[in-house]
Formats: C-alpha cells, sequence, structure tokens
C-alpha cells in the first residue's frame, strides 16, 4: 500500500481541490478502512457553496461512506481486516449534561469529531475511523448487501431520529414539503409508521416521478398547483396530521403550520441558512394546538434502527442513487446534485 493516497479537499467556497495527501495512521479504539464508495450530500453541497462554521479548510469532507477494514488501532473489538463496514459521522460522549439528559444528537462534545467536518471525511481513498464512532456507530455489512446503499447510513439516521420525535401518525396523512433524498426518506419512513396517505410537493417534476415510483401516493408540483388546496380535498378539509418541512427554507418552514390540521403536528427538519427567522400565526398554533418540532442530526439508536432498515430492504435506497462518478470528479457531482439534475451521486475512489 502506498503512503499517499487521492483525497478531495474544500479550502473555500466554490473550491474544492483533488490532492494527494498521507494516508492516515490507525491510533487506539480507531479503524483505517479503504473507502468503496462515498456519497454525495446535500451538507456538502451546502458547505461547498458556502462554507461550513465547522470546518477549517482544507479539510477532506464527505460524511456518508462504506468500505473495508485495512487496519484495527489497538483495543478495537469486533472488527478485523477485510469486513465490510459502514460508520455513521459523529458518536456522543456519554459524559455530558445532554447526553446523560438521553438526548445524545446534542452532545456538547459531537464537533469534536465529525467525519467530513471537523475530521478528515470520506471523498478520499481511506478514511480513519473515530474511537466513538468505532464503539458506537459503526457496523458489519452483511454479505448480499450493496455498500452504496448502506453509505446512506447517516441521512436515514437523521430522519429516524426525526420521526422519534412526533406523536404518531396511525392512519393519517402525511405531507413531505420537499422531494430531495431527505423527503424520499421521509416518505418511506412515514409509511412504516403506518399512515394512510403521503403527499409529497416539490417544484421540480423529476422528483415527483421518483417519489411516485417509490410508492407516495399523491405528488403535487407546488409550482403549478396550490398545495393548500390539495391538501384540504385529501383530508376532508381538516389538514394533515403531520407535515415534515425537507427543504431548508424559511419560506417552506412558514408554508408548514397552514398545511396542518388542528391537534397535528409539523417537523421542521431542513437547517435554514444561520441567521434567518420565520413568523407563524399565534392562532393557529395557540387554538389549533399544533406541535412544532425541530429536529437535529442522529442518536445511537436511530443509527442502530436506520442500519436495520436498509440491511432489510424496509428501506429502498436505490432510488436515492442517480449515478456512479469518479472520486476526482467530486466538484462535478456536488454541482449536479446542487442543481437538481441529480439526487445523490455514488462517488467511486481509484480501486
Ligand atoms: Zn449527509
Ligand atoms: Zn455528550
Amino acid at each position: 500500500m502506498s503512503n499517499s493516497m487521492l483525497a478531495v479537499r474544500f479550502y473555500k467556497p466554490g473550491e474544492l481541490r483533488v490532492e494527494q495527501v498521507p494516508v492516515p495512521e490507525v491510533g487506539p479504539g480507531e479503524l483505517l478502512v479503504k473507502t468503496s464508495v462515498a456519497l454525495t450530500c446535500g451538507t456538502d453541497v451546502k458547505m461547498y457553496k458556502r462554507g461550513h462554521p465547522l470546518v477549517s479548510p482544507p479539510q477532506i469532507i464527505g460524511h456518508e461512506f462504506a468500505g473495508s477494514v485495512i487496519a484495527v488501532g489497538s483495543g478495537v473489538e469486533g472488527f478485523k481486516p477485510e469486513m465490510n463496514v459502514v460508520a455513521a459521522n459523529s458518536g456522543p460522549c456519554n459524559k455530558c449534561f445532554h447526553c446523560l439528559m438521553h438526548q445524545p444528537n446534542l452532545c456538547e462534545h459531537l464537533d469534536e469529531c465529525i467525519v467530513g467536518f471537523t475530521w478528515p471525511g470520506a471523498y478520499a481513498e481511506y478514511v480513519r475511523i473515530p474511537e466513538r464512532i468505532v464503539r458506537q456507530n459503526t457496523f458489519q455489512i452483511p454479505e448480499g448487501v450493496e455498500l452504496e446503499k448502506v453509505a446512506s447510513l447517516e441521512p436515514l439516521a437523521c430522519v429516524v431520529h426525526g420521526w422519534d420525535l412526533v406523536d404518531s401518525v396511525t392512519g393519517g396523512c402525511v405531507v413531505i414539503i420537499g422531494g430531495g433524498p431527505i423527503g424520499l426518506l421521509h416518505a418511506q419512513l412515514a409509511r412504516l409508521n403506518g399512515s394512510r396517505s403521503v403527499v409529497l410537493c416539490d417544484v421540480v417534476e423529476e422528483r415527483l416521478r421518483e417519489a411516485e415510483r417509490i410508492g407516495v401516493d399523491v405528488t403535487v408540483n407546488s409550482g403549478r398547483e396550490d398545495l393548500m388546496t390539495r391538501i384540504l380535498e385529501l383530508t376532508d378539509r381538516r389538514g394533515a396530521d403531520l407535515v415534515v418541512e425537507a427543504v431548508g427554507r424559511p419560506e417552506t418552514w412558514e408554508s408548514a403550520p397552514r398545511l396542518a390540521r388542528k391537534g397535528g403536528a409539523i417537523l421542521l427538519f431542513g437547517g435554514c441558512p444561520s441567521g434567518t427567522m420565520v413568523s407563524f400565526n399565534t392562532e393557529q398554533i395557540h387554538y389549533g394546538e399544533l406541535q412544532i418540532q425541530g429536529a437535529f442530526h442522529h442518536t445511537p439508536s436511530a443509527v442502530a434502527r436506520a442500519f436495520r432498515l436498509i440491511v432489510s430492504g424496509q428501506v429502498a435506497i436505490g432510488p436515492l442513487i442517480s449515478r456512479e462518478m469518479p472520486l476526482k470528479d467530486a466538484e462535478e457531482a456536488l454541482l449536479q446534485m446542487g442543481s437538481g439534475k441529480a439526487l445523490k451521486i455514488a462517488l467511486r475512489p481509484p480501486s
């Protein structure tokens, strides 16, 4: 094995460089993994366009990946070389206030090692997995499961965690705003959580067709049709039991409560640009007893359940991956994703 590797590093907004960098050395409790596949993510697109508060350049980005173990650090149990593994991008400390309050997604020490942000990421031939992640959020991939599908562990874990925070929708109507990869995962979780009808809206026709292929009941092009009118028609004029915002824009956050029924819930899932504000109708929230729920990141429990949902085939990942590209074309891949020409793209390092 050579001691240098190909890696994609972020330098500043709009600038990624494909470079040769040293292969990382495995430390105690860590794993060194040869990346088989790394996926593009909406967060990577945002980082590429406007930077990210947690990233100090130059940094190797990429946090959705799967590969095979090359080296095992001292004290690691349960993993050995040549095993195919997938890991989430972070692991909580289990000691801080929020960890002790059973909110490990809000861990005060999460930022210390987030793969692809504060820790060198997976847009590289090799990635070193931090000890906390090895111990809590790394899994052996069973035979016969495609690595590119399991690589979507992190986004699905975030979605699973979001659903932990809202009331049951059994028999109800769920509206998903946004048909990107995250919206398509929410649509599948809605079904698994027993909703009777799943409605998804977007302004990109291809995304709506993809949503229909994964079993969404009603798709609405909200650029051409009034979403509110449609939801009222579908729900005996009551509104949706749950509205999930999966876009991350103040305008779509503000539209969410209007679509919910009295006593319903809205899950504000998409992260908006920092510093943005929204306003809501107080009467609707007060008299309508609306549950307004934010959601951030994932917990080890959500990661474990997301892993099971993928390997058991209960959540379809294939439709979220539009195409494959070589790792060196990461910038082009992020541009395609950012312009809506692709959902996720599977990046392949040279083998
Ligand atoms: Zn991601
Ligand atoms: Zn903690």
